[in-house]
């Protein structure tokens, strides 16, 4: 069976903020994705024994920064060394989820890179082994980084013009409200990119070339490559979620990116109505999209077999 791989990007609330160009968001809900959506995700993945992949922001589970809510963060922390000691992998998602880290100078990508590793080594006794980019924006300065850092994959190329379109079409409208939003459209040299794993180029990461670290896109399906990404299949019909599922029989890896905030509920976690209104998958209770994500793993479970990234990592350098 070929590989599937579950990731969970734990980005917080106030990441959403920023893309919805809200402003910054209240600061009760700092933690609200460590402490209410984490361990509903968590129970999940442990209950059908499967190993997955948490993307950590460096700084909410610094325990060590002369931050605000220290409790809160060594909790957090706390957390996540009880889910890598089940087996479960941490991989890097930089310090403080800045959008656009590939455009920032070298030294500052250097920092996010470097201290969100001191916070995952200081909870876990395995070093990371994966970075993903926040906003799937990637760089050579980054793969440099990752590299002397002997990190052994990137997994941030997602390779899906579609979803771009529509993200430029929504950043332009914010635009012109005069309410930007804080994302940013990743270099579209990474539309063509290979969407299978690969070697990239160390100075031009969407080309094969010969880096030490290896590539694992993020899913999309094949020719027309639509994004099989978690909240995509949780909120589409179940003809359309069939029919997805079934093209990516071709891909030699299934790379399924969940997002905290999928296992978010709006009314029990208390999310206010301003995001609610701009994130759809909000709108549907925790139960239910509880219950679709499991008919999609049941689904996977068929065809697939699940392991980590790092595993999956391991492989690919080994053959490619
Ligand atoms: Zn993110």
């Amino acid at each position: 069976m070929k590989p599937c791989a579950v990731s969970i990007d734990l980005d917080a609330i106030d990441c959403y903020y920023k893309i919805h160009g809200l402003g910054a968001a209240p600061r009760e809900l700092e933690h609200v994705i460590f402490e209410r959506a984490l361990p509903r995700a968590a129970k999940l993945f442990a209950s059908r024994g499967l190993r997955v992949t948490w993307f950590v922001v460096g700084r909410d589970a610094d325990a060590d920064a002369p931050l605000p809510d220290r409790d809160s963060r060594a909790a957090n922390a706390a957390a996540l060394r009880e889910l890598a000691q089940r087996g479960d992998e941490l991989g890097n998602h930089s310090y403080s989820h800045p959008y656009d880290l590939a455009r920032l100078p070298t030294k500052k990508i250097e920092d996010e890179i470097g201290s969100c590793d001191r916070v995952l080594r200081a909870i876990a006794s395995t070093p990371p082994r994966g970075f993903r980019a926040p906003g799937y924006d990637v760089s050579a300065q980054m793969f440099d980084a990752l590299a002397r850092r002997g990190y052994r994959y990137d997994s941030s190329i997602f390779p899906a013009p579609g979803y771009y379109a529509a993200k430029a079409v929504v950043m332009g409208a914010l635009a012109l409200l005069r309410r930007p939003s804080g994302a940013v459209l990743a270099n579209p040299r990474q539309l063509i990119a290979p969407a299978d794993p690969y070697r990239p180029a160390m100075t031009a990461p969407w080309r094969r070339g010969q880096a030490p670290l290896v590539e694992l896109p993020i899913a999309v399906t094949p020719w027309t490559r639509i994004p099989a990404i978690g909240t995509n299949l949780i909120l589409a019909p179940e003809g359309i979620r069939t029919r997805v599922l079934a093209a990516m029989a071709k891909r030699e890896l299934f790379n399924l990116e969940l997002h905290g905030i999928d296992f978010a509920d709006a009314d029990k976690d208390g999310i206010p109505g301003e995001l609610v209104a701009r994130q759809p998958d909000l709108r549907v209770p925790i139960a239910e999209k509880l219950a679709r994500l499991e008919a999609i793993l049941d689904d996977l479970a068929k065809t697939w077999q699940f392991v980590t990234l790092a595993e999956v990592a391991a492989d690919v350098q080994r053959t490619r």
